[in-house]
């Protein structure tokens, strides 16, 4: 490599040096860019930098005019530094001219350079700045030079993101690197929180950069190297696949890639130009992020994920330790982000300090928003980049209303929110004096009101609520976020605990759920074509008897000397329901046997979920203890919408005349049949819906923990009698589906009903 003096080596050195020095920024800069220019050779060293309006400004220069340092403002997409920027990449060129992206700034005087290489200055994959070094003769900088630039852009990566440069920014021109930013998710939790970007996979702070020997440091990280490979084949052989909560295939994935010479290689050749194994493990991690961020096929972006928790992986041989935030060290009012996360993981965190959570991956329909739910924390999902994006210690909003997050927010917006918060806890205060008031209608109606539940954290809900009881409580749940299947005793002791909680109140159970979207990631799966439509539910139960057995089994043993009620998920045909009763009475004569406790007594129901059932409600009727409508379901197989598509899913009208008379005929024949019918979707946890629901017959809903409040203010402001007569009127000749929904609002104006 052609070096004045000594190489990346001492260019590192001498940039530890200026870095420690007490100079201004801009001085610090200057001096920089000189040191990079000399130890290059180049003649141009400039440094530009990333404003929060995509725009890039050049900060220091060494070669080019001096007067247009903060002059000369690129656009993002402009010439080759915006080519870099954009694509974070680095460009070398020995002819920049004839590049078809080259444009030129007369005011920098670089026309006469004809080389050119720009690095992006990347931190965490985010772009930051451009790095470029320029010569007047063609030529081409070798795979060295790349590097050492690069890695230099590491410790100016560090300086922009620490704050210093935001002194020599105009008004509203500050860099990228520490303005505040809003970013758009999809809700996964709702509710409000303030609070502190904690990472969940913290960067590391690489505190020396530079290697002092770089064999030595070759040596480590072919240790760690050979240690993490080593891991990984133990965890494989050991058939303990669920370790950490990873899937078999993503661990042979790792493996592979641990295997990879091209990542080994571009490790060592990182640690070769002088840097400590910390630094060429971040580097390369910053450049897998930045490509990850950039690519759009599924395929590759899965495997640049497999690429950076590999990263993590050997970083944390590296350290030697483990760098995940530990309970204890989570600051208060924590919003914890990750670029995904499993439920497990979340419920390790002290739930007294966490307040949010800001996933990159993650769907409404995932086990960790489910959790987040549980615990009543905001959190949004499909964030782009956030981790990226937010340094820990960062203020940050999570507006689980909206799906909005704002990142370092200015004080306006702050005031706002706080407000928006103060107001909540008001009206939380005004529906928790609800609480021990009894739900009864203006008309005089009693209605019973259910908690939908399915976690052991659901549990203070039965008190904060004052719910009448369970009428759903999810048991796949506990299936859903463990590592492996639960033990029939672990079982029984969830089922336990929630009795115990209860007390007095009834508690429906459902069986398992399990199949189509709802995978158990232990459990091997059949690729289905329609798994909504699949080999799921009771179907699986019936098919496969010793799951549903031993949860059966547990559930009556868990009820030894109570009542209890169990509920089978998507029934489609009576006889169903006949063979999946017959599983309790087997299980009863059994436990009788075996000389166990038996409950004192045994109510056994269907979900109403399959529209096929419709047809069949007068045989049904006359073999079931209750009935709980799934509306989720129901209105997914009668409008024929995938619930989890959010491009459809959204599409048909929860409030038109087609399924509300669906819900009607469902509640009169029930009614008719004195048999007790509820509803668990949730339909019943919106205002709207529960007024639908009441003026149709139903009497008792199923609600999440969140929707009690608001619902029963509801209520107690309603004439059912009222409601019944116009609900008769609409469904009767409904004019389209918009005029129920509109009508029923209109009702509730006029009435004063909160919704
Ligand atoms: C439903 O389908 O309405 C229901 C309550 O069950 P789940 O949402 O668990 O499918
Ligand atoms: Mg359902």
């Amino acid at each position: 490599m052609r070096s004045a003096s000594g190489g990346p080596r001492v260019l590192l050195r001498r940039l530890r040096e200026v870095m420690a020095e007490k100079v201004s920024a801009q001085d610090r800069l200057d001096k920089i860019v000189v040191l990079i220019a000399a130890n290059m050779v180049a003649e141009v060293c400039s440094t530009y930098v990333l404003r929060h309006d995509g725009t890039l400004e050049l900060y220091a220069t060494e070669g080019l005019n001096r007067e247009a340092v903060h002059q000369t403002v690129l656009n993002a997409d402009e010439g080759l530094v915006g080519l870099v920027a954009s694509d974070a990449n680095a460009l070398n060129l020995s002819d920049a001219q004839s590049h078809p992206a080259f444009s030129y700034r007369p005011e920098t005087g670089e026309e006469i350079y004809h080389s050119f290489l720009g690095v992006p200055i990347l931190r965490a994959g985010t772009t930051l700045g451009v790095l470029v070094v320029q010569n007047r003769a063609h030529r081409t900088y070798v795979e060295e030079e790349v590097e050492a630039l690069q890695t230099t852009a590491m410790v100016l990566a560090e300086m922009i993101a620490s704050g210093e440069l935001s002194a020599l920014a105009k008004p509203g021109a500050e860099p990228a690197a520490r303005h505040g930013i809003h970013l758009e998710g999809s809700i996964l939790s709702d509710g409000i929180a303030l609070g502190h970007v904690v990472l969940h996979e913290p960067r590391v702070v690489i505190t020396n950069y530079i290697a002092e020997d770089v064999p030595k440091e070759l040596k480590r990280l072919d240790t760690a190297l050979a240690k993490l490979r080593a891991d990984l084949d133990r965890m494989l052989e050991r058939g303990d696949v669920a370790d950490g909560g990873e899937h078999r295939d993503v661990l042979e994935a790792y493996r592979m890639f641990a295997n990879d010479h091209g990542w080994s290689r571009r490790l060592s050749d990182a640690v070769a130009t002088g840097i400590t194994a910390e630094a060429a493990v971040e580097r390369v991690q910053s450049d897998t992020r930045a490509r990850m961020l950039r690519s759009t096929d599924p395929y590759l972006r899965e495997r640049l994920h497999d690429l950076e928790d590999l990263g993590h992986r050997l970083m944390r041989q590296l350290m030697g330790h483990d760098h995940a935030p530990s309970r204890e060290q989570l600051p208060d009012n924590a919003i914890l982000i990750a670029r995904s996360m499993g439920p497990a993981a979340l419920l390790d965190y002290d739930r007294k300090r966490l307040r949010g959570l800001v996933l990159e991956e993650g769907t409404a329909n995932s086990h960790v928003a489910i959790v987040a739910r549980a615990l009543g924390i905001p959190a949004i999902g499909e964030v782009e980049n956030a981790v990226g994006i937010a340094d820990p210690g960062d203020a940050i909003i999570v507006d689980g209303t909206s799906g909005s997050i704002y990142i370092r927010p200015t004080a306006e917006i702050e005031a706002a929110y706080a407000e928006r918060v103060r107001f909540r806890a008001r009206r939380q205060a005004q529906y928790l004096a609800l609480r021990d008031k009894p739900c009864v209608s203006k008309d005089g109606q009693k209605i019973e009101l259910l908690l939908n539940a399915g976690l052991a954290i659901d549990l203070p809900h039965i008190e904060d609520t004052g719910c009448s009881g369970i009428g759903l409580f999810r048991t796949e749940l506990q299936f859903m976020v463990g590592q492996s299947l639960p033990r029939s005793n672990e079982q029984l002791a969830l089922y336990r605990s929630v009795l115990d909680a209860a007390g007095d109140k009834p508690v429906t159970f459902r069986t398992l759920d399990i199949g189509g979207d709802k995978a158990l990631p232990y459990m091997e799966t059949i690729a289905e074509e329609n798994p909504a439509l699949g080999w799921r539910a009771i179907r699986l139960g019936l098919d496969r008897p010793g799951l549903l057995r031993s949860q059966i089994r547990a559930l009556l043993r868990a009820a030894g000397g109570r009542a209890v009620k169990i509920m089978f998920p998507m029934i489609s045909e009576v006889t169903e329901f006949d063979q999946a009763k017959l599983v309790v009475e087997r299980e009863l004569t059994y436990l009788r046997q075996h000389g166990h406790s038996l409950p004192e007594r045994v109510d056994v129901g269907t979900m109403v979920e399959v529209p096929a059932l419709l047809y069949q409600l007068d045989e049904l009727l006359e073999r079931v203890d209750f009935l709980s409508v799934g509306s989720n379901d129901l209105f997914q197989f009668m409008f024929a919408v995938d619930r989890g598509n959010s491009k459809v899913s959204d599409r048909f009208d929860t409030h038109s005349a087609p399924i509300l008379r669906a819900l009607r005929d469902i509640a009169a024949k029930a009614n008719a049949a004195k048999v007790p019918i509820s509803l668990c979707g949730e339909m019943a946890s919106q205002p709207l819906g529960a007024l639908a629901l009441l003026s149709m017959g139903y009497r008792s809903l199923s609600l999440s923990a969140t929707a009690h409040g608001p619902v029963k203010a509801m209520i107690l402001e309603l004439d059912i009698g009222k409601a019944e007569s116009l609900m008769a009127e609409l469904l009767q000749a409904p004019s389209g589906s918009v005029s129920i929904k509109e009508k029923l609002k209109d009702f509730a104006e006029k009435e004063g009903l909160p919704l």
